[in-house]
């Protein structure tokens, strides 16, 4: 398998975190590898965007889920 190849699988070290948003409190699931803004449900606030591999969390990690 070409590196090529193997760079564009999905890395088996991708989790669910639970995220607090800043703004309102509301506790949502955000997949820490996510390849578009998540926002909040209940205000709209940007909860994580992209960054190419893991994403940027902006709210407050709670924690993992396993
Ligand atoms: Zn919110």
């Amino acid at each position: 398998m070409s590196e090529m190849w193997r760079n564009l699988i999905p890395t088996p070290q991708s989790k669910f975190l639970i995220v607090t948003c800043n703004e309102c409190g509301n506790n949502q699931i955000v997949f820490d590898s996510a390849k578009i803004v998540v926002k909040c449900n209940v205000c709209g606030a940007v909860l994580a965007k992209p960054s190419g591999g893991k994403a940027i969390i902006l709210g407050k990690k709670e924690r993992t889920l396993e």
